[in-house]
């Protein structure tokens, strides 16, 4: 992409709403722009980041065996009426009523609609286990939204059920969300810590959330220092082998790690002292076994091998897909922007041309471009007539892992230079060495 040719309203001034990092250098960065409170619009660079995410999403959740499909924003409320939540869930529900008086919603979650689905096409154990997910916009009208897109009321979630026929076989999709989550953050460079929580409004037993420890955070945490040591790499996880997920999450649970609604500060104590933490998170997913809680009030069964009729044991999964572009720049920028970690950044690497117009560093920024291109990266060429400031502070201020800086001067000496966005570090080196060194 060529900058004098994209959509990149970067503001010079810090916008006032903003009450942290991630808002500020969201809007800072022309990622997004308030629609109305909670309601966003992504523009082009915010919009990228945004399918990235997505996309890693998507190849976990596939490569766990989970089912990609698609579900209306809007639902009837019907569903809601059968399950008892229509009344229950309160104020947070947007209600919306058609041309002809039905009562509508958009959907806060998909527990009943995904039910609804499953009752009216599975009937056997035949067809289990199946897990369903989709990525899709919710909408909670919540009390306060804030700090851009992590509390928004319109939001960007993936939701995942799965169907069992028993609680052995419910718990093991419940050990293979959690896994697939853990490598999912991990891919996005983030460490989300599982803490045992509270089920909420979604009702059930199990149930963990995921935290990303930042200052900002809204809840409070509690966790054994040891397990942010963990980290699951490239270890090779197949997703049917039940105990291999299961010592997974093992590993996982063991240290002491909750949320301030189920801290137990008993058991804390017996955390050795100098591994006790307190701290603040993001919470960016969450992992639910609900059991019977929608398939009995709304008639889901299977037959069993011997012919019994049982209501299906279900969970629900969700990950914070928009939550999760405020959460990363949360923890990772500095004073002068964003610092994308490799997996997610919008494009790869940025070209800051310091003489446009002059032929020789044209031709060269080109020829990168070209070459760059060619090799799989994405290039983000700076190709406006600018000042070489102006073109570096929003280098910085987007944060691309790598900027390649282009000029006469060094050209002549046969050189362009590269510098790493996250250490600052530069070297020099011939413009045809680039590629290679960023593979
Ligand atoms: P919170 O405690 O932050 O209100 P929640 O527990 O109500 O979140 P869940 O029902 O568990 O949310 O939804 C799954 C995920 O969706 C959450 O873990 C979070 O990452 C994301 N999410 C929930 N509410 C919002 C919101 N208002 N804006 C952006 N993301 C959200
Ligand atoms: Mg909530
Ligand atoms: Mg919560
Ligand atoms: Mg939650």
């Amino acid at each position: 992409m060529r900058l004098s040719r994209y959509f990149l309203p970067v503001l010079k001034e810090t916008p006032a709403e903003a009450q942290i990092a991630s808002h500020r250098l969201m809007l800072r960065a022309g990622m997004i722009k308030q629609a109305a409170a909670g309601i966003y619009s992504w523009l082009p660079m915010g919009f990228k980041v945004l399918r990235k995410l997505e996309n890693i999403v998507h190849e976990e959740q596939v490569r766990a065996g989970h089912i990609p499909m698609l579900m209306p924003t809007l639902q009837p409320a019907d569903l809601w009426k059968e399950s008892g939540r229509y009344d229950a869930y309160g104020p947070e529900m947007l209600r919306i009523r058609d041309r002809h008086d039905r009562d509508m919603l958009y959907g806060p979650t998909n527990e009943e609609m995904i039910t609804d689905i499953f009752r009216a096409h599975v009937g056997s154990y035949k067809d289990l286990p199946l897990t369903l997910y989709h990525i899709q916009w919710k909408f909670r009208d919540e009390i306060r939204p804030r700090f851009g897109v992590m509390r928004g009321r319109e939001f960007l979630m993936k939701d995942g059920y799965n169907f069992d026929v028993d609680h052995e076989h419910a718990m093991h999709a419940y050990n293979r969300h959690m896994v697939s989550y853990l490598r999912t953050y991990e891919r996005m460079g983030l460490k989300a810590i599982p803490m045992r929580a509270d089920s909420g409004p979604i009702g059930g037993d199990d149930t963990h959330e995921f935290l990303v420890l930042a200052e900002t955070g809204e809840s409070e945490v509690f966790y054994d220092s040891a397990i942010t040591d963990l980290s699951l790499g490239n270890r090779d996880i197949d997703y049917d082998d039940w105990d291999q997920v299961a010592l997974i999450c093992n590993e996982w649970t063991k240290p002491y790690a909750r949320t301030d609604e189920t801290h137990d500060a008993g058991l804390f104590e017996k955390v050795p002292e100098d591994r006790r933490r307190t701290s603040r998170g993001i919470e960016v997913g969450q992992i639910f076994y609900f059991g019977t809680k929608y398939s009995e009030p709304m008639g889901a069964t299977v037959n069993t091998k011997d012919g019994e009729k049982v209501p299906v044991h279900m969970g629900s999964h969700g990950i914070g897909v928009s939550r999760l572009v405020g959460a990363i720049i949360e923890a990772n920028h500095d004073e002068a922007g964003i610092i994308w970690p490799e997996g997610v950044t919008p494009y790869h690497v940025g070209i800051v041309n310091l003489k446009q117009g002059d032929g020789e560093a044209d031709r060269a920024c080109e020829d990168l471009y070209a070459a760059l291109t060619r090799a799989g990266f994405e290039p983000l060429y700076d190709d406006r007539e600018e000042r070489a400031g102006a073109k570096f502070a929003t280098m910085d201020l987007i944060g691309l892992p790598w900027r390649i800086t282009v000029g006469p001067r060094g050209l002549k000496a046969g050189v362009v230079e590269l510098t790493s966005r996250r250490t600052g570090e530069s070297e020099e080196l011939a413009p045809d060495l680039v590629v290679d060194r960023l593979r």
